[in-house]
């Protein structure tokens, strides 16, 4: 029997926002105003900010992630990004967002695919499910989590997936970009279903392992919510991540909760590590 904690992380999703010019001050302005230690902090720009964010947050202890990777090595995929080419670019990568599901029609096979080819990088993955408010209301949104996180999972061998530092983002869609967030306890239910739907496809040693963070509107007046349930480890931050005075309060009352956290000890239960 080993004791674990699951870490507390603050990713922030800048969309398509942000240029080379002014990526990197924001950035750099993000991280200066975060430095919580316990909490990891992730920074997702565009691709074409990858560069001037990275150099901008050298030494800082703020990871850097894409928001897309293509699932093939190189080839004739016109606009496309490789994983090979963020080499020394980005240590993370959003996977399956639900703008890319809408947008470019990203199935939960491709989805898998492009875990797969990013494991296989060494780019952490943050797999993003999530509802549409139509599943919700007819009570079936755990049913669509669970078969898009079976999805994306499916022939993952459970030692690579171990190895992989997996973090699942719960963004139920309606929630994305429209200031309506979910109810803390309903995201929690989510985050302890999508934890037995890892354990059921075969990976019940990391289950229990597995970082869920909650996305969807989130601000500083609603993260608390989120971080009061213990099943929820952070959140994927979109709109509000683009604002550094949202950016300290929120990563802020993440520091609070892993000290909290800390303070109250390790859970017990079986561990693939
Ligand atoms: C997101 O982009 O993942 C997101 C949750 O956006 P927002 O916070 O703007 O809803």
């Amino acid at each position: 029997m080993m004791l674990r904690m699951r870490p507390i992380i603050i990713a922030a999703n800048w969309k398509m926002n942000t240029g080379p010019s002014d990526a990197a001050e924001l950035a750099l302005e993000i991280a200066r105003r975060t430095r919580e230690p316990e909490v990891v902090r992730v920074i997702c720009p565009p691709f074409v900010c990858l560069a001037p964010v990275a150099a901008a947050l050298a030494g800082e202890g703020v990871g850097i992630g894409a928001q897309n990777v293509h699932h093939e090595l190189a080839g004739a995929f016109t606009g496309e990004v490789s994983a090979a080419m963020l080499a020394g670019l980005a240590d993370w990568v959003i996977l399956g967002h639900s703008e890319r599901r809408r947008d470019a029609g990203e199935t939960d096979a491709l989805i898998g695919a492009k875990l797969r080819r990013a494991i296989a990088s060494g780019l952490r993955p943050i797999l993003c499910v999530g509802e549409q408010l139509a599943d919700r209301d007819a009570g079936r949104a755990e049913d669509v989590v669970a078969a898009q996180v079976e999805g994306a999972l499916a022939g993952i061998d459970t030692a690579v997936l171990a190895g992989s530092g997996l973090v699942v983002a719960y963004e139920p869609v309606w929630a994305i970009g429209t200031g309506r967030t979910a109810r803390g306890a309903d995201a929690a239910a989510m985050a302890e279903r999508i934890r037995s739907t890892i354990d059921a496809a075969g990976h019940a040693g990391i289950a229990a392992d597995v970082p869920v963070l909650y996305g969807g509107s989130v601000t500083s007046g609603s993260i608390a919510e989120f971080l009061a349930e213990p099943t929820i480890d952070g959140a994927l931050v979109g709109g509000a991540s683009l604002k550094p005075d949202e950016m300290a309060a929120i990563v802020g009352r993440a520091g609070l909760t892993a000290r909290a956290r800390r303070d109250a000890g390790p859970r017990d239960g079986p561990s693939a590590t």
